[in-house]
């Protein structure tokens, strides 16, 4: 097992003037945390008093859980485990409990999870009888020699690790049903049937400076011949990195796997940060022969809340630009948490050991 450290890669970048900090200085008290619920053209029209606050309160209640465990020290990857299950279980979202149908009327569930401290990561596609594919994800990560199964070989693989399983009609829901019939009645078109995607994300920091990431979905209402989005794809949907950031995608998985929207804003991140130490450096006041008069270290250097936004919203501009609709909630080692999408609203929340905590539905709030 490695870990990566900020210091170290100040030194791999190669300033010649950043110096490698023992590792209990990478980390310190703070935490971070973002999820979703899906992305999509969610307007206040089209949702009522009672289905906004359902799901306020559901948002709320997955981000009190997972922060609690990242106050009291827990992993980032225990954290966004027991955010996403809280998600999964709420009928409210496209994911466990609530997943869209394909067009043969079943549910097949996609999920996959990264830990950004040694870059491991499991992902399964197209299963079901597992009542939280996040676990299945995990229990891949963990105990298999594999990144992803899928289909029926990972729906056995689930019964042997021993996981909770539940009868092929325990994701349905009328919503479900409903929006599955007028699909296939021909009544709506599937852009309209999924005007809100309703996947669900985490990602976090945790006080040691480790992040995760995870993403669980039913993928897209109507979906036909095995169709996989991005969700289950490390890279795509889900990525976690230590030395950049941690993402969790929901939109048009087509588009996100295209563009390999997760990793493409880590890497953007990570290759980054030692240009803007390089920058940071040549701005420092010389003294009076010339020298600097201090040394930017990476340990005490981060990007800014505007740059990663930034980023972030580029990779989503050239999403759009390329046709695909969502966003993506992010988590850097720096502690900050956020969100970009390119759609009228998206389920999210955030909270940091800052004392930020809120959780927002339309794209003005
Ligand atoms: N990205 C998911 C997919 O394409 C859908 C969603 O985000 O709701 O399967």
């Amino acid at each position: 097992m490695f870990r990566f450290t900020l210091a170290a890669i100040v030194m791999l970048c190669g300033t010649g003037t950043a110096m490698a900090q023992p590792e209990e200085d990478f980390g310190d008290s703070r935490w971070s945390i973002a999820i979703h619920g899906g992305a999509g053209t969610i307007n206040r029209d089209k949702i009522t008093a009672e289905q906004d606050s359902a799901i306020r309160a559901a948002l709320g209640s997955a981000l009190e859980a997972g922060s609690k465990i990242l106050k009291d020290g827990g992993s980032a990857i225990e954290a966004i485990t027991a955010t996403i299950i809280i998600l999964e279980n709420d009928p409210n979202f496209n994911a466990g409990k609530g997943a869209v149908f394909t067009w043969d009327k079943t549910n097949e569930l996609d999920s996959s999870i990264m830990d950004g401290s040694d870059l491991s990561a499991g992902a399964v596609a197209g299963i079901n009888g597992t009542k939280n594919p996040i676990l299945l994800a995990r229990a891949v990560k963990d105990n298999s020699p594999h990144v992803m199964l899928s289909g029926e070989g990972a729906n056995q693989f689930s019964r042997e690790q021993g996981l909770e399983q539940v009868n092929p009609d325990y994701y349905a829901t009328p919503y479900r049903l409903e929006q599955i019939d007028k699909l296939l009645a021909k009544e709506v078109s599937a852009a309209d049937v999924d005007y809100k995607f309703g996947t669900v994300g985490a990602v976090a920091m945790d006080k040691d400076g480790h992040m995760a990431a995870g993403t669980s979905t039913g993928g897209m209402t109507g979906k036909r011949w095995g169709r996989i989005g991005d969700s289950p794809i490390i890279g795509a949907g889900t990525y976690a990195d230590d030395r950049s950031c941690a993402i969790s995608a929901t939109g048009s998985g087509e588009y996100f796997i295209r563009l390999g929207v997760a990793h493409e804003i880590c890497a953007r991140i990570r290759m980054r940060f030692p240009e803007a130490i390089k920058e940071a450096q040549r701005a420092v006041p010389k003294d009076a022969d010339g020298n600097d008069t201090y040394v930017v270290h990476g340990s005490e250097f981060q990007l800014s809340d505007e740059e990663i936004q930034q980023i972030a919203d580029d990779v989503i501009a050239e999403l759009g630009d390329l046709g695909g609709d969502g966003g993506i909630i992010y988590a850097t080692p720096w502690g900050q948490a956020g969100y970009s999408f390119n759609t009228a609203g998206m389920y999210r929340g955030r909270a940091t050991s800052e004392g930020e905590q809120s959780v927002a539905i339309y794209g003005d709030e």
